[in-house]
């Protein structure tokens, strides 16, 4: 049976579309496919830091790095996102850059993806600190639903729509590390402490209600729908690539010229570039594939409805 890969790498900042082998063959009884996989994951050794306090998730030392482990399961967001990974099929691997790789899987007339092949790629070498908050991001992204590439009415305004604002994307990623960053405030170093509050201010100021007394000890619980919003919004700030970014965006009213706040670590621009890139990469992969297709006389219907809707347009 012949399926088709289509790899799309999202990484901590930005999303990367990478094309794979098309005549790859996977077998159905493929073992992520399987309710109940059991992955052979490799974690980097790091030697625990200080004293470790009482933890609720079970520990998986192959997993994920036992000290970052620990930290994630002091806070409640953490512990969530832990319980929530060890019942998912997400593998973490040690990498060079925190990020998270998706594969669809698909048959050639199957309208959406069997599966999704989905590996945190994490940062081993990073300090504890920084890992646990790099994989509190990965988590979101690698935890939350996402949007079929063959999808033939996907717009390139929903996909960069979705990647910031959507569930798993950029803005609650960012939030939900510095929302475990506060959470872990008050039982770290200063010098952790300080990493953490260098990596959070932004998210932090952009959400905190002054009003609120309590604001240093739970800044984001107070995070109401308007400022949630605002977050949101803020990364359509992308200074001198607004001309490019209104070229494709037309329709996105939030776009602005005002400095970016963040950029994609890999792309080294702002996230609405980074993921107009990534739907273009995408989109042209699967054209060329469903070209290819359509010149051999083995298109299907979908094929040509792909065709009418995705692949206009895309080399502006
Ligand atoms: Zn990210």
């Amino acid at each position: 049976m012949m399926w088709v890969f289509l790899g799309i790498i999202a990484v901590q900042g930005t999303f990367k579309a990478q094309a794979l082998p098309l005549n790859q063959a996977v077998q159905t009884n493929n073992p992520w496919l399987t309710v109940a996989q059991t992955a052979a994951i490799q974690g980097g050794a790091v030697a625990v830091k200080g004293a470790v306090q009482q933890v609720t998730v079970p520990i998986h030392p192959q997993v994920i790095p036992v000290p970052v482990q620990h930290l994630l399961s002091r806070t409640t967001r953490g512990s969530e996102l832990l319980h929530e990974f060890f019942k998912s099929q997400v593998q973490v691997e040690s990498g060079s850059v925190s990020r998270t790789e998706f594969t669809a899987l698909r048959r050639v007339s199957d309208p959406a993806p069997r599966g999704w092949k989905i590996v945190i790629h994490l940062n081993t070498s990073k300090d504890d600190i920084d890992q646990a908050l790099d994989l509190a991001h990965e988590l979101t992204h690698a935890l939350s639903p996402r949007l079929n590439p063959y999808d033939p009415n996907l717009t390139l305004e929903g996909y960069v729509e979705h990647g910031i604002e959507g569930p798993g994307g950029e803005a609650d990623a960012i939030m939900t590390e510095c929302v475990v960053g506060q959470q872990l405030m008050n039982s770290v170093d200063v010098s952790d402490r300080e990493r953490i509050r260098r990596r959070c201010l932004t998210a932090w100021n952009a959400v905190e209600d002054r009003s609120d007394a309590k604001k240093n000890k739970n800044r984001i619980a107070s995070l109401t729908e308007e400022k949630k919003e605002n977050w949101k919004k803020s990364f359509y700030a992308v200074g001198e690539y607004f001309g490019i970014a209104k070229h494709w965006l037309r329709h996105v009213s939030s776009l602005s010229q005002e400095s970016p706040q963040f950029i994609s670590a890999m792309a080294k621009r702002p996230y609405p570039l980074a993921l107009i890139e990534e739907y273009l990469g995408i989109s042209r992969a699967l054209c060329t594939r469903v070209t290819d297709r359509i010149a051999s006389g083995s298109a299907s219907v979908l094929d040509h409805d792909f065709l009418r809707k995705r692949c206009a347009n895309l080399f502006q």
